[in-house]
């Protein structure tokens, strides 16, 4: 009888050996681009108390009404693994005494978890890059952060991204809007379904954000934000937008960007995608200048961005930027004990001299016919060749793999090491 097999848990993928390259391609890139812009990493624990998601992303928005996963644990604790991790940030950097005046600029990248419908580019372990800057108020770290995204795509040659912006204003800005879209919804009160009668009171913002089609042409005419801007939140999305016009970065106002999270002011964006269907956010962030100080640290302005792991690689699959599956450089093609003994010492001299090159030993014995199949599979371009009588000689058989590399060559055993790296320097 087999066993029966454990399914894996629904909307929570495996990232197999085929589709790493991407992914390392990608996170590279991100972590040159962010060293390059003065970013520095930082890591915040997967689990966070629940109660911190709750003030920070707000009781009515669909992250914390239906997508969290909360647990209460032994110690009878609740807590949540992180949905986001700007939270968990904020959170980190008031624990860590990091505010005080002081200005922060963090990445990290890491698993998120909602509980939402899986379904193409919607999972319920997901993974996001996630920028921060703590401690600015200008609309130039919000253009650099912008900018920043802008050559992310560019380096990762993907091309079918386009950028909306809006402005939220102040938080008193936005709540003399909220009392006119209030009055509004309320008036086509028959239009709305569950949720939004909900929030109604909660978070009219959020009906804005609604993918419910019966709703759209209400939602349409609904009043905008634009109308309701303070002076200054005027100012600030003015200059962001010259700096942008400066830097030649193509975008759009949409007024309708309100953004899924509660903690958002002023500045909010998001790159969209034509590529991937439905789920068209690839990249979404704003600034949260009220945030730090709900959630108990001093006031400090801030903003951030977090980008979607998962969407981008489905669009380096697209754009086929992305190196190809890892291959062997040199394939080590043994035969008896000691001769299998002196392989490992040399694979690992190699490796030693040549960082960066893969070199793979042939594990489990096998003929040499068996041996050099392998040695083709694992893509290497030079196998080399030791038997007993090779190792009696102290020589060793350097056997190209690839038309065309040249001839094979007996090389000694002592200068085995140097005459490979030679070897290589003449492919290049
Ligand atoms: P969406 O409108 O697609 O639900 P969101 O507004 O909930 O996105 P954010 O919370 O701002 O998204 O997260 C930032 C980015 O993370 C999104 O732009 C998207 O690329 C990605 N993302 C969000 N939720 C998921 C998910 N369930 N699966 C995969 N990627 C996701
Ligand atoms: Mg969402």
């Amino acid at each position: 009888m087999t066993a029966s097999m454990i399914q894996p848990v629904k909307g929570m993928n495996d990232v197999l050996p085929a589709e790493i390259a991407r992914w390392q391609f990608l996170e590279e890139t991100a972590r040159d681009l962010l060293h390059a812009y003065a970013f520095d990493e930082m890591r915040v624990p997967v689990v966070e108390q629940t109660d911190l998601f709750k003030r920070a992303i707000g009781e009515y928005t669909d992250v914390v009404e239906k997508e969290m996963y909360s647990f209460e644990d032994k110690g009878g604790e609740r807590l949540t693994l992180r949905p986001e991790a700007t939270a968990g940030i904020v959170r980190a950097a008031i624990s860590n005494g990091m505010l005080r005046g002081a200005r922060h600029k963090l990445w990290c990248v890491g698993p998120m978890f909602r509980h939402e419908k899986p379904q193409k580019g919607r999972f319920r372990q997901f993974h996001q890059i996630d920028v921060e800057a703590i401690g600015f108020a200008g609309p130039d770290i919000d253009a650099e952060l912008i900018a920043l995204s802008n050559a992310f795509w560019q380096r990762l040659g993907i091309n079918r991204v386009a950028l909306q912006i809006n402005s939220l204003g102040t938080a008193e800005a936005r709540r003399a809007y909220r009392t006119q879209l209030t009055d509004y919804f309320r008036a086509h009160y028959d239009t709305l379904d569950e949720d939004s009668r909900r929030r109604l009171e909660g978070n009219p913002l959020r009906i804005l954000d609604s993918k419910n089609p019966t709703m759209q042409s209400m939602i349409a005419a609904a009043p905008t934000l634009p109308d309701y801007l303070d002076a200054e939140s005027k100012e600030h999305f003015a200059e962001l937008r010259a700096m942008l016009d400066s830097l030649g970065i193509a975008y759009s106002v949409n007024p309708r960007l309100v953004r899924g999270l509660d903690y958002y002011s002023r500045t909010v964006f998001e790159w969209v995608t034509d590529a991937l269907g439905a789920q068209d956010a690839v990249c979404s962030g704003g600034r949260y200048d009220g945030l730090i100080s709900q959630l108990g640290g001093e006031a400090t302005p801030a903003i951030g961005f977090a980008m979607g792991v998962e969407r981008v690689v489905a669009l380096l699959e697209q754009a086929e930027t992305a190196p190809k599956a890892p291959q062997a450089d040199v394939y080590l093609v043994a035969q008896g004990a000691a001769a299998v003994r002196e392989s490992f010492r040399l694979a690992d001299a190699l490796r030693r001299a040549m960082p960066g090159r893969r070199v793979e030993t042939n594990l489990g014995g096998g003929n040499f016919k068996a041996q050099f199949r392998r040695a083709d599979r694992s893509g290497a371009e030079l196998a080399l060749v030791l038997g007993e009588n090779e190792l009696e000689r102290g020589v060793v058989q350097m056997k190209p793999l690839r038309e065309g590399a040249g001839e094979a060559a007996e090389i000694s055993l002592t200068t085995a090491v140097e005459a490979v790296g030679q070897w290589f320097s003449r492919q290049e």
